[in-house]
C-alpha cells in the first residue's frame, strides 16, 4: 500500500549519470569560490529541466535560485534538528534537553522503501518492519506521526530531482556550509550563543538514504570541496550509514562517496556500510569489493547477535567494534544531556564520536552494532 496516498509524488529525475561524470564547474581547482564559500549556480539554467525547477522552488518562495542568498534559504530547508546528533540541545522547562531549532545538523529525505514513498532503494524489510509488522524504522515512524514532517521531506524531495546535476552539488555544498554555520557562529538567541561549536558535524540522511548515483556523486563532489581548507569548512565532518549499495539494477548510489574515501579526496566523511541480519550476503560481496574499506554498522535483535553478524561478516578480519551506548541493554545512554558544568545540552553523538571519527585512534575504522527497537 503506498504512503500517505494524498500527497502527489514527484517523478524521479533523469539517468543517472555514470561514475565518470567530470566534477560540475563549482569544484575545479581554479573556480572561483563565492564569498560565503560556495561558488555560484551553473550558468546554464535555460530549457524546460530549469522551468520546472523554477516552478518548484517557487512553492518555497525562492523562486529561480539563482544567487547565493537563494541557495541559502534553500539550503536551510534542506536541514533538520537532530536531537541525538547534534552538538547542541536546547531545553525544555523541565530540565529535558530538546531539538535546538536553530542547530540544524542532519539531511532528512522520505524515508523507507521507493514503492512506499521512500528514498531508500537498499532498504530491508527488517530495517523498517518487525516480524507482526509493526513499523521500527524511527523515521518512518516520525514522518507518519507528525504530518508536516512528512509534507516537508516530500517537498524537499521534489525540489531536489527537480535540480540540474551543477544544481545539486551547488545545493549540497549549501547544505553543508549552512550545518557548519548554525554550529559555528551562534545567533545571539541559540542556546550555544557565545560558545561556538569548535568540532561541527553532519549527518547526512537522518531520515532517507542515498537514492540514487546522482545524489551520491552530488555530495561527494559538494564533500570533497568541503574538505577544500579555501571552502573555509574543512573542519566539519559528516558521516553517514547507507544500505545503498549492492542492488540489482541500479548503479550504486554510495559508489562516489565510498570511492572518494578510498582515493583520499573524501577525508572529512564517515561512511558505513548498514546491514542486518536479512542481508548479510550482500554486505559480504560489498566488503569483498569496492566497499571493503568501509566500517559496517548492523541492526540486530541484541548486541550478541549483532557481534555474530560482524563475525559472520568479517571472518579472521574482524575489526573492533562498538554497541552504540544508547542501545545498551543495561545503563543505556541517554540520547542528550546537559552535565552541570556545561552552558547548554548536548546530543551524544557529539560525545562518543564513534561513528563520526571511526577511525581516530585505531588503526582500522570501528564497526558499529545498533538494537532494533
Ligand atoms: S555509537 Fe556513538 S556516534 Fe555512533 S550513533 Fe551511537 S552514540 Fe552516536
Amino acid at each position: 500500500m503506498g504512503r500517505r496516498p494524498h500527497i502527489p509524488r514527484h517523478p524521479r529525475g533523469p539517468p543517472s549519470p555514470s561514475r565518470s561524470t567530470p566534477p560540475p564547474r563549482i569544484l575545479a581547482g581554479s573556480t572561483p569560490v563565492g564569498p560565503r564559500g560556495y561558488g555560484p549556480p551553473p550558468t546554464t539554467t535555460a530549457g524546460p529541466a530549469m522551468t520546472g525547477t523554477a516552478v518548484t522552488l517557487r512553492t518555497w518562495g525562492i523562486g529561480h535560485a539563482r544567487t547565493l542568498d537563494d541557495w541559502t534559504a534553500l539550503a536551510d530547508r534542506f536541514l533538520s534538528s537532530d536531537l541525538k546528533c547534534s552538538p547542541v540541545a536546547g531545553t525544555s522547562a523541565d530540565g529535558t534537553p530538546r531539538a535546538s531549532g536553530s542547530v540544524r545538523v542532519a539531511t532528512w529525505l522520505p524515508s523507507g522503501p521507493p514503492s512506499e514513498g521512500g528514498t531508500c532503494p537498499g532498504a530491508s524489510t527488517y530495517c523498517h518492519r518487525n516480524d507482526t509488522g509493526k513499523l521500527t524504522c524511527y523515521a518512518l515512524r516520525l514522518e507518519r506521526g507528525r504530518p508536516t514532517l512528512g509534507t516537508l521531506v516530500d517537498k524537499r524531495l521534489a525540489a531536489w530531482e527537480s535540480l540540474t546535476q551543477g544544481e545539486k552539488v551547488t545545493l549540497a555544498a549549501a547544505i553543508l556550509q549552512r550545518a557548519h554555520a548554525t554550529q559555528t557562529q551562534p545567533g545571539a538567541l541559540s542556546a550555544h550563543a557565545g560558545h561556538p561549536v569548535d568540532r561541527p558535524a553532519i549527518r547526512l540522511g537522518a531520515g532517507g538514504d542515498l537514492h540514487d548515483v546522482a545524489t551520491g556523486q552530488a555530495y561527494a563532489d559538494a564533500l570533497a570541496w568541503a574538505a577544500l581548507p579555501e571552502s573555509g569548512i574543512d573542519d566539519l565532518r559528516a558521516w553517514l550509514y547507507s544500505r545503498s549499495y549492492g542492488l540489482d539494477g541500479l548503479e550504486d548510489p554510495l559508489g562516489p562517496i565510498a570511492d572518494g574515501i578510498a582515493n583520499g579526496r573524501l577525508p572529512n566523511v564517515a561512511a558505513y556500510l548498514s546491514s542486518d541480519p536479512s542481508m548479510v550476503d550482500r554486505t559480504r560481496r560489498a566488503l569483498a569489493g569496492r566497499y571493503s574499506h568501509l566500517p559496517v554498522a548492523v541492526l540486530a535483535d541484541t548486541p550478541e547477535d549483532g557481534a555474530a553478524i560482524l563475525d559472520d561478516l568479517r571472518g579472521t578480519d574482524r575489526h573492533r567494534s562498538i554497541l552504540c551506548p544508547t542501545d545498551r541493554p543495561h545503563r543505556p545512554l541517554a540520547i542528550a544531556s546537559r552535565r552541570t558544568t556545561e552552558p547548554y545540552a548536548r546530543g551524544i553523538c557529539t560525545r562518543c564520536r564513534a561513528c563520526i571519527d571511526p577511525a581516530r585512534g585505531h588503526d582500522r575504522p570501528l564497526d558499529v552494532v545498533f538494537v532494533r527497537r
